[in-house]
């Protein structure tokens, strides 16, 4: 059988289950990389310059971790997945810049997406990219239809049901079932909800983030993610905030930062990478939104290759207990 190599890494959190289902569709077998691990992201970071971003090192060190795994590596460039708005140029060159600094690589089928051409040349693209595995293009069509279900189910999971991605590939696939996040029982002794906002790769990325959602939720927190909220809602948020739209992501910073700025949370931590153009925008529009209302307490977390545990969990604690005081005083002005 065709063994399909996916990094656990960038796309991955938002269109795992869709590629997995078109890839066993047409008959192959998807192998995924490990979760990243200091050896992992050296690795990477040891291929490319320094000033490349922290995610894309990243990937590297999975690609890497894949190579004597795979028979095909699967590293779509997708430029666009809504009209007019734009993935980030690091997105656009990821298949080109994979062969480039790592020749060892087995075959890439990369697949260009841009919704801003015709819909033809989408399906054309689609058409290509099975045909490493069939010559029937009823196969393919059929694969990418009970693929494209797969999204919108998995997406339903994570905005209906408060799964996170990876709870959500954990249900979708029978893996041990996965506790719902949201739950009108949730326990009365929750200390605060605190949402987090950033993208996918930095939020479920456990080395990257010193185990972010888990140190919240130990602490007693009941944990929000982008995710966890409905398009109308993202795109109304980002409407009030910026108007219309130009990154692809800004939706999982900019909209989700403004809506739970507004409702449901006590705090807003904001995650990024250190030279990261785009966030650093983006993060800045929230922030200064945060300060403009002045209700809900917004931190803004910067990780790099160097970040010390030691660093994230003192501004954690620190930001934790300015809102548990905050609430605390709120609760006494009642009484
Ligand atoms: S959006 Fe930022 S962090 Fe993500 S790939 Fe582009 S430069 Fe890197």
């Amino acid at each position: 059988m065709i063994k399909v190599g996916i990094p656990r890494a960038l796309l991955y959190y938002q269109y795992y289950p869709m590629w997995k289902t078109f890839f066993e569709e047409l008959g192959a077998e998807v192998v995924v990389s490990p979760p990243t691990t200091q050896t992992m992201l050296g690795e990477g970071s040891a291929r490319v310059v320094a000033d490349t971003c922290l995610p894309v090192k990243i990937f590297l060190g999975h690609v890497l971790s894949l190579v004597e795994k795979s028979d095909y590596l699967f590293i779509p460039a997708i430029r666009s997945v809504k009209r007019k708005t734009y993935n980030c140029s690091k997105f656009l060159g990821l298949p080109d810049m994979t062969r480039a600094v790592i020749p060892e690589s087995p075959p890439i089928l990369d697949i260009d997406i841009d919704i801003n051409k015709a819909k033809h040349e989408l399906y054309q693209a689609i058409y290509r990219l099975g045909r490493h595995f069939t010559w029937n293009p009823l196969k393919v069509r059929q694969a990418s239809i009970t693929a494209w279900q797969t999204h919108l189910s998995y997406r339903e999971l994570m905005s209906s049901h408060g799964l996170t991605p990876p709870q959500a590939i954990e249900k979708l696939f029978g893996l041990p079932e996965a506790e719902p996040k949201i739950s009108p029982s949730y326990p009365a002794s929750t200390q605060a909800t605190i949402a987090i906002i950033g993208h996918p790769y930095l939020l479920y990325d456990e080395h990257v983030n010193h185990r972010l959602i888990h140190r919240l939720e130990q602490a007693g927190n009941r944990v929000l993610t982008p995710e966890m909220l409905t398009m109308e809602e993202l795109e109304s948020a980002i409407a009030k905030l910026v108007g219309r739209a130009y990154w692809t992501y800004e939706e999982e910073v900019v909209g989700a930062g403004g809506h739970y700025l507004e409702s449901r949370a006590d705090g807003v931590i904001g995650v990024m990478t250190f030279g990261c153009g785009p966030d650093s925008v983006m993060m800045d529009m929230v922030h200064r939104r945060a300060t403009r209302l002045r209700a809900t307490p917004f931190m803004s977390l910067t990780l790099e290759e160097h970040t010390a545990e030691a660093g994230v969990v003192t501004r954690l604690e620190a930001f934790l207990d300015m809102i548990y005081r905050k609430k605390r005083r709120r609760v006494e002005i009642c009484v």
